[in-house]
């Protein structure tokens, strides 16, 4: 089969390796139908993921036709149209049983494996562990690019950006980076009844966008005066909850130059450098911090609101390729500003 293989930083290739195998009676085979590329393989390109060895297929996301399962494999037979979840999940761990299956033990620690510690979504067919419990069905209602969003973008945007941020009705919440994290996190806020949402990005079309997406107000931090005008926008004593959505340092520490005393910062970065913090002032003003990996817990809760048409992941989707298109994809997503890219996606021809 062909598939998108990291050869050390800076380097990628879509070339020929040996189609996967079932090597454990739990695992399932999955022809991949859509798959998409996230920040993190960016990252990883970059060389800030010391984790990933080279001769990796990348790849978290996507969704896909089972074409082989192992003998232990009850929830999905051959043929079924599924999600692979970023995270792979053994379920009866006990980090799984206490919710947090990012750092199953059955998958040695880590629950994200795929295209990190194993080969992952961006190829023809992908090995999946654990099928049952880390595989979702697909509603049929979905098409694969709105399903496909439900493998990490939405989840994480709402698990470590919202749920982390511990959002209350009546609260302010800003969201630093409209890319598709920082998107789907305005997105699901709306479910814990905020009374505004302020996007904040350094481009006009990523802000138009978040305004289209649920944000209702838009700050470009490209003003130099945009932590004034974040804090005009509260009763001046700054937002209740800050979400991090870039990684870099700069918008951490813009994260707590604008959330009030007893507000909480959540981020959802993927940072690639140490960053510094002012904790001698943050701790007189009773701050909290959340990171995170996602869990995918929520994915099915996400899957029911996107079938009831609460949520609308089509938005997310801006860029289509085939999988012989795949390196024009990672051009393009690479430089989204430019192209003013969302998610790409990426079908099998
Ligand atoms: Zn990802
Ligand atoms: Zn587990």
């Amino acid at each position: 089969m062909k598939a998108l293989v990291y050869h050390g930083a800076g380097v990628k290739a879509w070339e020929t390796v040996p189609d996967p195998k079932i090597l454990a009676p739990t695992d399932a085979i999955v022809r991949m139908d859509t798959t998409t590329i996230c920040g993190t393989d960016l990252h990883i390109l970059k060389g800030d993921v010391a984790t990933v060895a080279e001769g990796r297929v990348l790849g978290h996301e996507g969704v896909g036709t089972v074409v082989d399962v192992g003998a232990a494999v009850t929830n999905h037979k051959v043929g079924d149209r599924v999600i692979v979840s970023c995270i792979s999940s053994c379920a009866v761990c006990s980090y799984c049983r206490k919710g947090l299956p990012s750092h199953c033990v059955g998958m040695g620690g880590i629950g994200w494996v795929l295209g990190h510690l194993i080969d992952g979504t961006q190829a023809e067919y992908v090995r999946t562990p654990f099928a049952d419990t880390s595989l979702h069905g697909c509603p049929e209602s979905l098409t694969n690019e709105q399903a496909a969003m439900v493998s990490d973008i939405y989840p994480t945007g709402f698990e470590i950006g919202v749920q982390y941020g511990d959002i209350h009705p009546g609260d302010v919440v800003a969201v630093i980076g409209a890319g598709p994290v920082g998107l789907a996190a305005i997105a699901t806020a709306k479910f814990y009844g905020p009374a505004k949402v302020i996007a904040l990005d350094l481009g006009r079309s990523r802000l138009d966008r978040a305004l289209a997406m649920g944000a209702d107000i838009a700050v470009a931090t490209s003003d130099d005066d945009w932590v004034d005008q974040v804090r005009a926008h509260t009763d001046g004593l700054g937002v209740d909850v800050a979400i991090e959505a870039v990684g870099i340092p700069d918008t951490l520490r813009g994260c707590v130059a604008i959330v009030r005393p007893g507000g909480h910062v959540a981020n959802v970065g993927v940072h690639g450098v140490p960053v510094e913090l002012p904790l001698d002032t943050m701790w007189i003003d009773n701050l909290h911090l959340t990171t995170g990996l996602v869990n995918t817990t929520s994915s099915q809760m996400l899957l029911s609101l996107m079938e009831g048409g609460r949520l609308h992941p089509e938005e997310m989707v801006t860029h289509r390729f085939t999988f012989a298109n795949i390196l024009d994809a990672y051009d393009t997503f690479s430089r989204a500003l430019d192209h003013d890219a969302l998610k790409v996606a990426i079908h099998r021809e």
